[in-house]
């Protein structure tokens, strides 16, 4: 089994081990080389969390007269990914390692240490909402991307605001993280989460007076390290609730990215930062005003195409820009006056034209199956009207339905 550095020392970024094995293998499709040491510092993907990233680099080769570097040279061969399986670490690398090298293993030490914030802020989480809320935490996942926690419980929003103010003052404590291995008859006694799911050495890591909990990942030494934790979102979730947690740098970066946006649209509104929700309200409902107007102005526009048109036997309504409603009941008001095809196309010959065709004496559908031999048409109907998209120009359509005997 590969020692686990990670295990005693979440901050050991660098360390030195044997190489036991490479073999050639598949990382998504591409060559890659599956590499064992006796010992390692990276952690695998597991309990829901990514694998750690960095590389391997050589420092020595047995000078047996044997052993070469396969790789030819001194480049560091990357880590594409970290699994674990009956206790033995494979590194998928792109390049090759000697068997029997001594190499070093160097860990990306910014991704390492976002997530022990992110982990550590998740066992405060969890442990808050298991003690006050009675709830556990059945799903987790913690990746570059994101972290969500599910929970088989709801919250209310003053829940949230709780949660977040307890496991914020757990970081203002800054008390020591507790990380042990109890034997067999110690772990009887201790009330911690996930009992039931880990079997063999159970690692525990104990906030104490907030949460223990059953887990192999690496945390922060001192609570004051995860810096703040913010619920940015909760929702609802088979039954329960999902929750996405933001911890550390990451909690600061998104908060200010967010600050940002607020403050672009204090700029857009010309309002103050503490004024944006009253006005960005009131230009909602000065757009829902304005759309009102607009839709009845389009009425009207209709009903006097309408006018000029409604003795023709097959008129049409050629327009810019109309509500769908409007355009419905523009071809409704013509058919009460003919038996003719009355049409209506709204748009322009670059994007194309919205039709809507209606006849109380012909089958429109009829009419369609024609146009869709002509032209690239999307839509359908019933025999008293179709309706649909048409790529063509106005002078195409016209020309077809002349062709047709439409005038
Ligand atoms: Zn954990």
């Amino acid at each position: 089994m590969t020692v686990l550095l990670y295990n005693e020392d979440a901050y050991l970024l660098d360390f030195t081990a044997n190489v036991l094995d490479c073999t050639p293998t598949k990382h998504q499709g591409k060559d890659a080389y599956d590499i064992v040491l006796d010992q390692t510092a990276f952690f695998p993907e597991q309990g829901g969390q990514d694998c750690d990233s960095g590389v391997i680099r050589v420092l020595q080769i047995p000078n047996d007269g044997n052993s070469v570097n396969p790789a030819g040279d001194d480049a560091p061969s990357n880590i594409l990914h970290v699994s674990i399986k009956s206790d033995i670490i494979h590194h998928i690398c792109d390049r090759p390692l000697p068997s029997d090298a001594v190499v070093k293993g160097l860990i990306n030490r910014e991704q390492r240490f976002d997530r022990m914030q992110q982990h550590s802020g998740e066992h405060l989480v969890s442990g808050t909402v298991h003690r006050y809320f009675g709830a556990d935490n059945v799903g987790f996942h913690l990746s570059a991307r994101e972290v969500t926690l599910d929970f088989n419980t709801t919250f209310e929003e003053k829940d949230i605001a709780f949660i977040e103010d307890i496991v914020n003052r757990a970081i203002y404590e800054n008390f020591e993280t507790h990380i042990f291995f109890p034997s067999p008859e110690e772990l009887k006694d201790l009330n911690y989460r996930s009992k039931k799911e880990i079997a063999g050495q159970i690692r525990i890591v104990e906030f104490p007076g907030y949460d223990m909990c059953a887990c192999c990942a690496p945390h922060v030494k001192r609570t004051g390290e995860i810096g703040s934790v913010r619920i940015v979102a909760a929702e609802h979730f088979k039954g329960g609730t999902r929750m996405w947690i933001e911890c550390g740098a990451r909690s600061l970066r998104s908060a200010r990215a967010q600050l940002n946006d607020v403050r672009a649209i204090s700029r857009i509104t010309s309002a103050k930062i503490s004024e944006i929700v009253p006005a960005v309200e009131k230009l909602s409902e000065s757009l829902k005003d304005a759309r009102f107007k607009l839709v009845k102005f389009e009425r009207d526009s209709i009903l006097a195409l309408v006018d000029d048109i409604k003795a023709e036997k097959n008129p049409i309504i050629w327009i810019d820009s109309c509500d769908q409603d409007n355009l419905r009941m523009g071809v409704n008001t013509l058919v009460s006056g003919t038996d003719g095809f009355c049409s209506a196309f709204c748009g322009n010959d670059d994007d194309g034209y919205r039709f809507i065709i209606a006849s109380s004496g012909n089958d429109c559908r009829e009419l369609i199956n024609k146009m869709k031999a002509s032209f690239e048409i999307r839509g359908g109907g019933s025999a008293d009207m179709v309706q649909g998209t048409i790529k063509a120009t106005r002078t195409e359509i016209a020309v077809f339905y002349t062709e047709t005997g439409i005038e």
